[in-house]
């Protein structure tokens, strides 16, 4: 048997970071950068006030007081996007916005409440200045966040808000990108059926396919649902077919020992294919290999597939610990890995057979502290226990469980303080 790091080794060994491709800015949220961003402008451009206020020579209010005012003559009023074409000179000043760039002669700004402004009844010719500001103050320099010519974005960064409002501030409309990974998903079994169609007797509804799309888009794939192949080779190599232009194949059934598990016999003749038994509970039935596929250009190329279990708990698990970092990887992604915390574990976890066990849990921060308590029934094909679970708490292979009021590591499937 594998453990779950050997798996994941191996997985990733197959999983290759995918091409860049040009994108408007707002579509490459959460995606890596793959060109250095250097800027074509200064930011700001020029030197500019950064309050609402009077552009003076500071001298000029050496000594001003509420009872001493010193008085300046008024040349101009300048608002942002404008520039003033008149020279601040010895007992002038020019009426100031916040972002409008500073006058010539002008080396500080005094704010409109250190004035007499609102004092006066109307603007008239000149301004009393209350306070003496120093030499400088309230005044951007140019260039103080961007110089034209720097590198501004590193490539291999991940996008998020900031960057994409950086992007935009030196007028980049679109960048270059790792693409997402298009995850093909096939659903195998006789029982399934379609979310839209009624439910014949002794059937169900077909839902790995709908987790597992909703977990590739969550990580930053493009899910293609091929819908449900019939447990017979036949089936199964028409449905494969279809997703043979992905850059990975996720299948969900027919991998464990019964008899209607023909994946892997399909598999064995289509391409390579390897079966495992992974030390983890749930999932331990897993199959991995490549598939050869034929891509848009007609050129043949190894597509990775990820046989998942059937169970719609293992399915999802087991997604979280290989198509999860697998995805990430092909995104251009550095940290793979889930992130985790320490929990009191409330009440008794047992673990029967030497596995990795991943339990569902609650977790809840109270008083500064992790806290996290197992959602119920533990069947993995107990679907609604995952819904109700924000965390999954680990038990190491070589424990046989973990006591109430001990310190466990939790998976965070959400990072949700607020849960509970
Ligand atoms: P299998 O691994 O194919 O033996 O499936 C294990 C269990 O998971 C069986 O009870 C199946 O009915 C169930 N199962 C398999 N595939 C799905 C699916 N796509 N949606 C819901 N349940 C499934
Ligand atoms: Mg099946």
């Amino acid at each position: 048997m594998l453990s779950v790091e050997q798996a994941l080794e191996k997985i990733l060994g197959y999983v290759d970071v995918l091409e860049a491709e040009p994108k408007p800015i707002l579509d490459c949220l959460g995606q890596v950068l793959a060109e250095d961003v250097y800027s074509s402008v200064t930011i700001p451009p020029l030197d500019n006030s950064a309050m609402d206020g009077y552009a003076v020579r500071a001298e000029d209010t050496r000594g001003a007081t509420e009872q001493t005012r010193k008085f300046l003559r008024v040349i101009d009023t300048v608002a942002a996007g404008s520039i003033s074409e008149y020279e601040v000179e010895p007992g002038t000043t020019v009426r100031i916005m916040t972002g409008a760039p500073l006058p010539k002669g002008a080396d500080s700004i005094v704010r409109f409440e250190d004035t007499d402004e609102t004092q006066r009844k109307r603007i008239s010719g000149e301004i009393g200045v209350l306070h003496e500001v120093e030499l400088g103050r309230d005044i951007r320099r140019a260039g103080e966040d961007v110089t034209h010519g720097s590198l501004v974005l590193s490539k291999e960064i991940v996008i998020r808000p900031s960057e994409v409002g950086v992007l935009a501030s030196l007028g980049c409309s679109e960048v270059k990108v790792i693409r997402r990974p298009v995850v093909a998903i096939l659903a195998t079994g006789n029982e399934l059926v379609d979310i839209a169609q009624p439910l014949p007797k002794g059937k169900i509804y077909n839902s790995n396919s709908y987790s597992v799309a909703a977990l590739v888009q969550r990580y930053g794939g493009i899910p293609r649902i091929l819908g449900i192949a019939l447990d017979s080779e036949s089936s199964l190599v028409i449905s494969l077919r279809k997703g043979l232009d992905a850059d990975m194949l996720i299948t969900t059934g027919g991998v464990s020992m019964g008899d209607y598990d023909v994946v892997k016999d399909v598999l064995v003749k289509q391409g390579e294919i390897a079966f495992w038994t992974v030390r983890m509970k749930p999932g331990k039935p897993l199959a991995f290999g490549i598939v050869k596929g034929i891509d848009e250009a007609g050129v043949t190329k190894n597509i990775p597939h990820l046989g998942l279990p059937g169970n719609p708990v293992s399915a999802m698990v087991t997604f979280e610990l290989f198509a999860r970092p697998a995805i990430l990887k092909m995104l251009g992604k550095k940290n793979l890995t889930k992130p985790a915390i320490e929990a009191v574990i409330e009440e008794p976890i047992t673990n029967s057979d030497g596995r990795r066990v991943f339990t569902r849990v609650v977790v809840e921060k109270r008083n500064g502290q992790y806290y996290a308590r197992p959602t119920g029934p533990q069947g993995s094909g107990i679907l609604t226990s995952m819904s109700l679970a924000n965390g999954l708490a680990i038990v190491p292979e070589d424990k046989p469980g973990i006591e109430a009021g001990d310190v466990a590591q939790v998976l965070m499937l959400d990072w949700n303080e607020e849960t509970g």
